[in-house]
Protein backbone atom coordinates (compact mmCIF):
# COMPACT_ATOMS: atom_id res chain seq x y z
CA UNK A 1 0.00 0.00 0.00
CA UNK A 2 1.29 3.32 -1.10
CA UNK A 3 0.39 6.85 0.61
CA UNK A 4 -0.97 9.78 -2.15
CA UNK A 5 -0.79 13.66 -1.09
CA UNK A 6 -4.28 15.52 -1.68
CA UNK A 7 -2.21 17.65 -3.82
CA UNK A 8 -0.66 15.24 -5.98
CA UNK A 9 2.61 16.85 -6.17
CA UNK A 10 4.38 14.35 -4.19
CA UNK A 11 5.95 10.91 -4.78
CA UNK A 12 3.89 8.05 -3.15
CA UNK A 13 5.34 6.53 -0.21
CA UNK A 14 5.21 3.58 2.08
CA UNK A 15 3.98 3.84 5.52
CA UNK A 16 6.66 3.49 7.11
CA UNK A 17 8.23 6.90 5.13
CA UNK A 18 5.12 9.14 5.85
CA UNK A 19 5.37 7.62 9.84
CA UNK A 20 7.47 10.33 11.11
CA UNK A 21 6.67 13.31 8.97
CA UNK A 22 3.72 16.00 8.63
CA UNK A 23 2.63 17.33 5.73
CA UNK A 24 3.99 15.89 2.10
CA UNK A 25 6.16 18.33 0.53
CA UNK A 26 3.70 19.62 -1.88
CA UNK A 27 1.31 21.13 1.57
CA UNK A 28 -1.08 18.17 1.28
CA UNK A 29 -1.99 15.34 3.53
CA UNK A 30 -1.48 11.23 2.89
CA UNK A 31 -4.18 9.38 1.94
CA UNK A 32 -3.95 5.68 0.82
CA UNK A 33 -3.97 5.16 -2.79
CA UNK A 34 -7.02 3.21 -2.66
CA UNK A 35 -9.47 1.84 0.45
CA UNK A 36 -9.09 -1.85 1.40
CA UNK A 37 -12.60 -3.15 0.97
CA UNK A 38 -14.05 -5.04 4.07
CA UNK A 39 -16.34 -8.00 2.86
CA UNK A 40 -19.15 -9.59 4.37
CA UNK A 41 -17.20 -12.51 5.03
CA UNK A 42 -14.58 -10.74 6.72
CA UNK A 43 -16.70 -8.53 8.78
CA UNK A 44 -18.49 -11.75 9.65
CA UNK A 45 -15.31 -13.16 10.41
CA UNK A 46 -14.07 -9.78 12.25
CA UNK A 47 -17.00 -9.80 14.69
CA UNK A 48 -16.13 -10.70 18.23
CA UNK A 49 -12.47 -10.59 17.73
CA UNK A 50 -10.36 -8.75 20.75
CA UNK A 51 -9.79 -5.04 20.29
CA UNK A 52 -5.78 -6.17 19.17
CA UNK A 53 -6.79 -8.93 16.58
CA UNK A 54 -9.21 -6.46 15.38
CA UNK A 55 -6.44 -4.13 15.31
CA UNK A 56 -4.24 -6.10 13.22
CA UNK A 57 -6.77 -7.51 10.80
CA UNK A 58 -7.56 -3.75 9.56
CA UNK A 59 -3.93 -2.15 10.12
CA UNK A 60 -2.38 -5.14 8.30
CA UNK A 61 -4.27 -3.99 5.54
CA UNK A 62 -2.78 -0.79 5.27
CA UNK A 63 0.59 -1.04 6.60
CA UNK A 64 2.67 -3.57 4.31
CA UNK A 65 6.14 -2.08 5.07
CA UNK A 66 6.28 -3.54 8.74
CA UNK A 67 6.62 -7.52 8.93
CA UNK A 68 3.03 -8.86 10.17
CA UNK A 69 4.70 -10.49 12.97
CA UNK A 70 6.22 -7.58 14.14
CA UNK A 71 3.35 -5.66 13.70
CA UNK A 72 1.34 -7.83 15.62
CA UNK A 73 3.54 -7.60 18.17
CA UNK A 74 3.59 -3.41 18.46
CA UNK A 75 -0.19 -4.12 18.28
CA UNK A 76 -0.74 -6.65 21.31
CA UNK A 77 2.04 -4.37 23.17
CA UNK A 78 -0.21 -1.11 22.56
CA UNK A 79 -3.78 -2.64 23.29
CA UNK A 80 -3.73 -4.28 26.36
CA UNK A 81 -6.28 -3.79 29.45
CA UNK A 82 -3.58 -2.37 31.69
CA UNK A 83 -3.33 0.46 29.69
CA UNK A 84 -6.63 1.21 29.29
CA UNK A 85 -7.49 0.19 32.89
CA UNK A 86 -9.62 3.79 33.49
CA UNK A 87 -13.00 2.05 33.41
CA UNK A 88 -16.17 2.73 34.64
CA UNK A 89 -17.50 0.34 37.13
CA UNK A 90 -18.86 -3.31 35.92
CA UNK A 91 -17.16 -2.06 32.51
CA UNK A 92 -14.14 -4.91 31.04
CA UNK A 93 -10.78 -3.42 30.65
CA UNK A 94 -10.62 -5.86 28.29
CA UNK A 95 -13.04 -4.53 25.41
CA UNK A 96 -10.33 -1.51 25.80
CA UNK A 97 -13.28 0.45 23.56
CA UNK A 98 -16.30 -0.91 25.86
CA UNK A 99 -19.50 0.16 24.46
CA UNK A 100 -22.42 1.88 27.77
CA UNK A 101 -25.99 1.42 26.76
CA UNK A 102 -28.07 4.30 27.69
CA UNK A 103 -31.34 3.87 26.57
CA UNK A 104 -32.29 1.47 23.30
CA UNK A 105 -30.32 2.48 20.58
CA UNK A 106 -28.12 4.84 21.98
CA UNK A 107 -25.12 4.31 22.84
CA UNK A 108 -21.57 6.03 24.36
CA UNK A 109 -18.54 4.35 23.14
CA UNK A 110 -16.01 4.45 25.74
CA UNK A 111 -12.42 5.74 23.92
CA UNK A 112 -11.11 7.69 26.94
CA UNK A 113 -9.73 4.81 29.70
CA UNK A 114 -6.25 5.15 28.49
CA UNK A 115 -3.80 7.32 30.74
CA UNK A 116 -4.71 9.88 29.88
CA UNK A 117 -8.24 10.13 30.04
CA UNK A 118 -8.99 11.49 26.51
CA UNK A 119 -9.60 9.73 23.46
CA UNK A 120 -6.32 10.56 21.59
CA UNK A 121 -4.48 7.82 23.58
CA UNK A 122 -6.17 5.47 21.70
CA UNK A 123 -3.76 6.66 18.51
CA UNK A 124 -1.15 8.30 20.39
CA UNK A 125 -0.05 4.57 22.31
CA UNK A 126 0.02 3.18 19.26
CA UNK A 127 1.96 5.94 17.48
CA UNK A 128 4.44 5.97 20.40
CA UNK A 129 5.22 1.94 19.69
CA UNK A 130 5.63 2.26 16.21
CA UNK A 131 8.27 5.44 16.63
CA UNK A 132 10.71 3.46 19.02
CA UNK A 133 10.11 0.36 16.10
CA UNK A 134 10.78 2.40 13.37
CA UNK A 135 13.73 4.48 15.00
CA UNK A 136 15.75 1.20 16.36
CA UNK A 137 15.65 -0.11 12.91
CA UNK A 138 16.50 2.69 10.99
CA UNK A 139 19.25 4.09 13.66
CA UNK A 140 17.49 7.45 13.61
CA UNK A 141 16.45 9.16 17.12
CA UNK A 142 13.57 12.52 16.85
CA UNK A 143 13.18 15.67 19.02
CA UNK A 144 9.15 16.21 19.21
CA UNK A 145 8.32 19.65 19.56
CA UNK A 146 5.10 20.58 20.50
CA UNK A 147 2.46 23.11 21.98
CA UNK A 148 -0.60 22.03 23.50
CA UNK A 149 -3.44 23.69 25.35
CA UNK A 150 -4.11 19.91 27.40
CA UNK A 151 -5.31 16.75 25.65
CA UNK A 152 -2.69 16.00 22.96
CA UNK A 153 0.49 16.95 24.94
CA UNK A 154 -0.47 14.43 27.50
CA UNK A 155 -1.57 11.90 25.22
CA UNK A 156 2.02 12.57 23.63
CA UNK A 157 3.92 12.37 26.64
CA UNK A 158 2.70 9.48 28.02
CA UNK A 159 2.78 7.21 24.39
CA UNK A 160 6.90 8.55 24.61
CA UNK A 161 7.75 8.54 27.93
CA UNK A 162 10.61 6.52 28.40
CA UNK A 163 11.00 5.33 24.31
CA UNK A 164 14.55 4.66 22.89
CA UNK A 165 15.65 7.57 20.67
CA UNK A 166 12.38 10.43 21.39
CA UNK A 167 12.86 13.12 23.11
CA UNK A 168 9.32 15.44 23.67
CA UNK A 169 9.94 19.10 24.41
CA UNK A 170 6.17 19.92 24.90
CA UNK A 171 4.93 24.09 25.03
CA UNK A 172 1.75 25.06 27.31
CA UNK A 173 1.04 28.23 28.59
CA UNK A 174 2.27 29.07 31.83
CA UNK A 175 -1.24 28.42 34.56
CA UNK A 176 -3.74 28.06 32.06
CA UNK A 177 -4.48 24.44 31.73
CA UNK A 178 -6.33 23.27 34.27
CA UNK A 179 -4.53 21.76 37.46
CA UNK A 180 -5.26 18.24 36.66
CA UNK A 181 -3.99 18.66 33.17
CA UNK A 182 -0.76 20.63 34.42
CA UNK A 183 -0.12 17.78 37.18
CA UNK A 184 -0.74 14.45 34.56
CA UNK A 185 2.11 16.15 32.57
CA UNK A 186 3.98 17.96 34.63
CA UNK A 187 4.14 15.12 37.51
CA UNK A 188 6.38 13.02 34.78
CA UNK A 189 9.74 12.54 35.69
CA UNK A 190 11.01 10.63 32.67
CA UNK A 191 14.48 11.74 31.34
CA UNK A 192 13.27 12.31 27.29
CA UNK A 193 10.04 14.65 28.45
CA UNK A 194 10.79 18.31 28.86
CA UNK A 195 7.98 20.37 30.00
CA UNK A 196 8.03 24.03 29.18
CA UNK A 197 5.31 26.44 30.54
CA UNK A 198 5.62 29.43 28.23
CA UNK A 199 5.05 32.76 29.97
CA UNK A 200 1.54 33.73 27.41
CA UNK A 201 -1.17 31.59 25.59
CA UNK A 202 -1.83 28.46 23.62
CA UNK A 203 -1.36 30.46 20.17
CA UNK A 204 2.20 31.76 21.14
CA UNK A 205 3.21 28.21 22.29
CA UNK A 206 2.15 27.25 18.66
CA UNK A 207 3.79 29.85 16.85
CA UNK A 208 6.67 28.98 18.33
CA UNK A 209 6.78 26.02 17.45
CA UNK A 210 5.80 27.06 13.84
CA UNK A 211 9.03 29.46 14.25
CA UNK A 212 11.03 26.75 14.71
CA UNK A 213 9.58 24.42 11.93
CA UNK A 214 9.85 26.70 9.59
CA UNK A 215 13.98 27.34 10.76
CA UNK A 216 14.39 24.49 8.06
CA UNK A 217 18.52 24.24 8.70
CA UNK A 218 17.63 24.03 12.53
CA UNK A 219 14.63 21.74 11.84
CA UNK A 220 16.95 19.33 10.01
CA UNK A 221 20.32 19.46 12.25
CA UNK A 222 18.14 19.37 15.38
CA UNK A 223 15.76 16.38 14.03
CA UNK A 224 12.56 17.98 15.02
CA UNK A 225 9.64 15.89 14.28
CA UNK A 226 5.81 16.74 15.12
CA UNK A 227 3.02 13.99 16.33
CA UNK A 228 0.17 16.54 15.24
CA UNK A 229 -3.48 15.79 14.09
CA UNK A 230 -2.57 15.25 10.44
CA UNK A 231 -0.62 12.27 11.40
CA UNK A 232 -1.48 9.66 9.15
CA UNK A 233 -0.57 7.13 11.76
CA UNK A 234 -3.15 8.62 14.25
CA UNK A 235 -5.95 8.49 11.71
CA UNK A 236 -5.18 5.57 10.93
CA UNK A 237 -5.19 3.56 14.68
CA UNK A 238 -8.94 5.29 15.11
CA UNK A 239 -10.80 3.24 12.34
CA UNK A 240 -10.15 0.02 14.59
CA UNK A 241 -12.80 1.61 17.08
CA UNK A 242 -15.48 2.29 14.52
CA UNK A 243 -15.55 -1.34 13.66
CA UNK A 244 -15.57 -2.39 17.34
CA UNK A 245 -18.40 -0.44 18.65
CA UNK A 246 -20.19 -1.55 14.96
CA UNK A 247 -19.71 -4.95 16.58
CA UNK A 248 -20.71 -4.40 19.87
CA UNK A 249 -24.30 -3.48 19.19
CA UNK A 250 -25.45 -5.06 16.09
CA UNK A 251 -25.56 -9.31 15.67
CA UNK A 252 -25.45 -9.15 11.77
CA UNK A 253 -23.80 -7.20 9.13
CA UNK A 254 -27.50 -6.03 7.01
CA UNK A 255 -27.47 -3.41 10.33
CA UNK A 256 -26.37 0.12 10.00
CA UNK A 257 -25.39 2.18 13.06
CA UNK A 258 -24.59 5.79 13.12
CA UNK A 259 -21.60 7.68 14.88
CA UNK A 260 -21.89 10.87 16.73
CA UNK A 261 -18.24 12.61 16.96
CA UNK A 262 -17.17 15.63 18.70
CA UNK A 263 -14.90 17.41 16.42
CA UNK A 264 -12.33 19.93 16.13
CA UNK A 265 -9.62 18.85 13.63
CA UNK A 266 -11.88 16.62 11.88
CA UNK A 267 -9.05 13.47 12.88
CA UNK A 268 -12.00 11.62 14.35
CA UNK A 269 -14.80 11.64 12.41
CA UNK A 270 -12.48 11.08 9.23
CA UNK A 271 -11.28 8.06 10.48
CA UNK A 272 -15.13 6.92 10.50
CA UNK A 273 -15.63 8.16 7.02
CA UNK A 274 -12.37 5.81 6.22
CA UNK A 275 -14.15 3.08 8.14
CA UNK A 276 -17.62 3.66 5.91
CA UNK A 277 -15.31 3.60 2.70
CA UNK A 278 -13.90 0.13 3.68
CA UNK A 279 -17.33 -1.40 3.85
CA UNK A 280 -18.42 -0.53 7.36
CA UNK A 281 -22.39 -0.62 7.37
CA UNK A 282 -22.02 3.24 8.90
CA UNK A 283 -25.37 5.29 8.14
CA UNK A 284 -24.73 8.56 9.36
CA UNK A 285 -21.58 10.18 10.36
CA UNK A 286 -22.72 12.95 13.05
CA UNK A 287 -20.00 15.55 13.14
CA UNK A 288 -20.81 17.50 15.97
CA UNK A 289 -19.14 20.93 16.78
CA UNK A 290 -19.05 23.43 20.11
CA UNK A 291 -19.20 27.54 19.15
CA UNK A 292 -16.33 26.98 17.28
CA UNK A 293 -19.04 25.38 13.94
CA UNK A 294 -16.48 25.74 11.31
CA UNK A 295 -17.31 22.42 10.19
CA UNK A 296 -20.92 22.86 11.02
CA UNK A 297 -21.62 25.81 9.06
CA UNK A 298 -19.57 23.57 6.00
CA UNK A 299 -21.96 20.99 5.98
CA UNK A 300 -25.16 22.82 6.15
CA UNK A 301 -23.71 25.47 3.58
CA UNK A 302 -21.10 23.98 1.33
CA UNK A 303 -18.69 27.16 2.56
CA UNK A 304 -15.67 26.07 4.29
CA UNK A 305 -14.33 29.65 6.05
CA UNK A 306 -11.69 29.04 8.79
CA UNK A 307 -11.58 31.83 11.43
CA UNK A 308 -8.54 32.66 12.36
CA UNK A 309 -6.92 32.56 15.57
CA UNK A 310 -8.47 35.61 17.05
CA UNK A 311 -11.93 34.52 16.06
CA UNK A 312 -12.26 31.37 18.13
CA UNK A 313 -13.83 30.99 20.89
CA UNK A 314 -12.26 29.66 24.23
CA UNK A 315 -15.25 27.12 25.63
CA UNK A 316 -16.10 24.92 28.09
CA UNK A 317 -15.07 21.44 25.57
CA UNK A 318 -11.88 23.19 25.26
CA UNK A 319 -9.95 20.75 22.94
CA UNK A 320 -12.33 21.59 19.72
CA UNK A 321 -11.56 24.98 19.74
CA UNK A 322 -10.22 25.18 16.56
CA UNK A 323 -10.10 28.04 13.98
CA UNK A 324 -9.28 25.67 11.06
CA UNK A 325 -9.39 22.04 10.68
CA UNK A 326 -6.63 20.47 9.86
CA UNK A 327 -7.71 17.23 8.76
CA UNK A 328 -10.64 18.27 6.32
CA UNK A 329 -8.94 17.99 3.42
CA UNK A 330 -8.48 14.42 3.65
CA UNK A 331 -12.79 14.02 3.10
CA UNK A 332 -12.55 17.43 0.47
CA UNK A 333 -10.16 15.13 -1.19
CA UNK A 334 -12.45 12.33 -1.83
CA UNK A 335 -15.90 14.33 -2.13
CA UNK A 336 -14.15 16.06 -5.75
CA UNK A 337 -13.61 12.67 -7.09
CA UNK A 338 -9.97 12.25 -5.77
CA UNK A 339 -9.18 15.27 -8.06
CA UNK A 340 -5.69 17.31 -6.45
CA UNK A 341 -6.22 19.79 -8.74
CA UNK A 342 -9.35 20.56 -7.63
CA UNK A 343 -8.06 20.19 -3.99
CA UNK A 344 -5.28 22.40 -4.90
CA UNK A 345 -7.55 25.40 -6.10
CA UNK A 346 -9.60 25.23 -3.05
CA UNK A 347 -6.33 25.16 -0.52
CA UNK A 348 -5.11 28.15 -2.54
CA UNK A 349 -7.62 30.32 -1.04
CA UNK A 350 -7.19 28.44 2.01
CA UNK A 351 -3.99 29.09 2.60
CA UNK A 352 -3.63 32.44 2.21
CA UNK A 353 -6.71 32.77 4.94
CA UNK A 354 -9.74 32.83 2.37
CA UNK A 355 -12.51 30.72 2.71
CA UNK A 356 -13.84 28.47 -0.29
CA UNK A 357 -17.93 27.46 -1.79
CA UNK A 358 -18.52 24.25 -3.10
CA UNK A 359 -22.59 24.56 -2.59
CA UNK A 360 -22.89 22.53 -5.70
CA UNK A 361 -21.37 19.11 -4.24
CA UNK A 362 -23.87 19.64 -1.46
CA UNK A 363 -26.39 17.20 -3.22
CA UNK A 364 -23.10 14.28 -2.83
CA UNK A 365 -22.66 14.62 0.89
CA UNK A 366 -25.48 11.99 1.42
CA UNK A 367 -23.01 9.77 -0.08
CA UNK A 368 -20.95 10.02 2.54
CA UNK A 369 -23.81 9.83 5.27
CA UNK A 370 -22.56 13.45 6.81
CA UNK A 371 -24.38 15.53 8.74
CA UNK A 372 -23.66 18.00 11.48
CA UNK A 373 -25.08 20.15 14.09
CA UNK A 374 -22.91 22.74 17.11
CA UNK A 375 -23.56 22.83 20.34
CA UNK A 376 -23.39 25.68 23.18
CA UNK A 377 -22.07 26.24 26.77
CA UNK A 378 -25.51 26.34 28.05
CA UNK A 379 -26.34 22.93 25.84
CA UNK A 380 -23.69 21.29 27.64
CA UNK A 381 -24.54 22.15 30.83
CA UNK A 382 -27.95 20.65 30.06
CA UNK A 383 -26.65 17.47 28.36
CA UNK A 384 -24.66 16.56 31.20
CA UNK A 385 -27.92 17.22 33.64
CA UNK A 386 -29.83 14.80 31.69
CA UNK A 387 -27.89 12.38 30.96
CA UNK A 388 -27.07 12.28 34.89
CA UNK A 389 -30.66 12.06 35.39
CA UNK A 390 -32.31 9.70 32.62
CA UNK A 391 -29.18 7.37 32.16
CA UNK A 392 -27.01 7.66 35.75
CA UNK A 393 -23.90 8.40 33.56
CA UNK A 394 -21.54 11.42 33.77
CA UNK A 395 -20.61 12.20 30.70
CA UNK A 396 -17.81 15.12 30.38
CA UNK A 397 -18.51 18.62 28.33
CA UNK A 398 -17.03 17.15 24.80
CA UNK A 399 -18.99 13.78 24.88
CA UNK A 400 -21.59 16.23 25.89
CA UNK A 401 -21.30 17.98 22.27
CA UNK A 402 -21.69 15.05 20.70
CA UNK A 403 -24.34 13.72 22.62
CA UNK A 404 -26.35 17.05 21.97
CA UNK A 405 -26.05 16.46 18.20
CA UNK A 406 -26.71 12.96 18.08
CA UNK A 407 -29.99 13.08 19.50
CA UNK A 408 -31.02 15.16 16.59
CA UNK A 409 -30.43 12.94 14.10
CA UNK A 410 -31.74 9.59 16.36
CA UNK A 411 -33.64 7.44 13.49
CA UNK A 412 -35.78 4.51 14.55
CA UNK A 413 -33.84 0.99 14.63
CA UNK A 414 -31.01 2.43 13.70
CA UNK A 415 -28.57 2.42 16.60
CA UNK A 416 -26.61 6.22 17.40
CA UNK A 417 -23.33 5.64 18.88
CA UNK A 418 -21.82 8.72 20.90
CA UNK A 419 -17.85 8.71 20.73
CA UNK A 420 -16.88 9.18 24.53
CA UNK A 421 -13.45 11.75 23.60
CA UNK A 422 -12.65 12.77 27.39
CA UNK A 423 -13.55 10.84 30.92
CA UNK A 424 -15.37 14.08 33.22
CA UNK A 425 -12.64 13.64 35.56
CA UNK A 426 -10.44 15.79 33.22
CA UNK A 427 -12.78 18.82 33.29
CA UNK A 428 -13.91 18.98 36.87
CA UNK A 429 -14.84 22.56 36.78
CA UNK A 430 -17.43 22.05 34.17
CA UNK A 431 -18.88 19.28 35.86
CA UNK A 432 -18.84 20.79 39.36
CA UNK A 433 -20.71 23.62 37.36
CA UNK A 434 -22.99 20.99 35.85
CA UNK A 435 -23.81 19.12 38.54
CA UNK A 436 -23.08 20.43 41.76
CA UNK A 437 -20.47 17.68 42.45
CA UNK A 438 -17.05 16.82 41.58
CA UNK A 439 -17.07 13.45 38.77
CA UNK A 440 -15.51 10.39 40.14
CA UNK A 441 -11.51 9.84 39.36
CA UNK A 442 -9.80 6.47 39.08
CA UNK A 443 -7.93 5.95 42.41
CA UNK A 444 -4.78 5.56 40.91
CA UNK A 445 -4.94 9.17 40.20
CA UNK A 446 -6.21 10.65 43.23
CA UNK A 447 -3.62 13.17 44.88
CA UNK A 448 -1.55 13.74 41.50
CA UNK A 449 -1.61 17.28 41.84
CA UNK A 450 0.15 17.29 45.28
CA UNK A 451 2.69 15.23 43.46
CA UNK A 452 6.30 16.74 42.96
CA UNK A 453 6.33 18.60 39.36
CA UNK A 454 9.24 18.63 36.67
CA UNK A 455 9.14 22.09 33.80
CA UNK A 456 10.97 25.00 32.70
CA UNK A 457 9.61 28.10 33.03
CA UNK A 458 9.96 30.21 29.53
CA UNK A 459 9.72 33.89 28.22
CA UNK A 460 7.55 34.17 24.72
CA UNK A 461 10.96 34.05 22.83
CA UNK A 462 12.26 31.42 19.93
CA UNK A 463 16.18 32.10 20.18
CA UNK A 464 15.12 30.64 24.19
CA UNK A 465 13.31 27.56 22.87
CA UNK A 466 16.06 26.59 20.34
CA UNK A 467 19.05 27.30 23.09
CA UNK A 468 16.92 25.68 25.02
CA UNK A 469 16.95 22.28 22.64
CA UNK A 470 20.50 22.58 21.73
CA UNK A 471 21.81 22.19 25.07
CA UNK A 472 19.73 19.31 25.83
CA UNK A 473 20.28 17.23 22.86
CA UNK A 474 23.98 18.22 22.98
C1 LIG B 1 -8.94 16.30 20.43
C2 LIG B 1 -10.28 16.20 21.06
C3 LIG B 1 -11.48 16.33 20.31
C4 LIG B 1 -11.47 16.69 18.83
O1 LIG B 1 -11.00 15.64 18.01
P1 LIG B 1 -10.56 15.94 16.50
O2 LIG B 1 -9.92 14.69 16.04
O3 LIG B 1 -9.58 17.09 16.57
O4 LIG B 1 -11.78 16.30 15.72
C5 LIG B 1 -12.69 16.15 20.96
N1 LIG B 1 -12.73 15.89 22.28
C6 LIG B 1 -11.62 15.76 23.03
C7 LIG B 1 -11.75 15.49 24.48
C8 LIG B 1 -10.35 15.90 22.46
O5 LIG B 1 -9.25 15.77 23.20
Amino acid sequence: MKYISTRGLSPALSFSEILLGGLAPDGGLYLPETYPQFTDADLTRMRGMQYADLAFAILSRLIDDIPAADLKAIIDKTYRAEVYAYTRPGQNATDITPTLKLENNLYLLCLSNGPTLAFKDMAMQLLGNLFEYVLAKTGKTTNILGATSGDTGSAAEYALRGKKGVRVFMLSPNKKMSRFQTAQMFSLQDENIYNIAVDGVFDDCQDMVKAVSNDAEFKAKYKIGAVNSINWGRIVAQVVYYFKGYFAVTDHNAQHVSFSVPSGNFGNVCAGHIARMMGLPIDKLVVATNENDVLDEFFKTGVYRPRGSANTYHTSSPSMDISKASNFERFIFDLVGRDSSKVRALWATVDVGGAFDIKPLLNKLPDYGFVSGSSNHAHRMQTIRDAHQKYAVTIDTHTADGLKVALEYREVNIPMIVLETALPAKFEDAIVEALGALPSRPAALNGIEALPQRFDLMDFDVTKIKQYIVDKVS
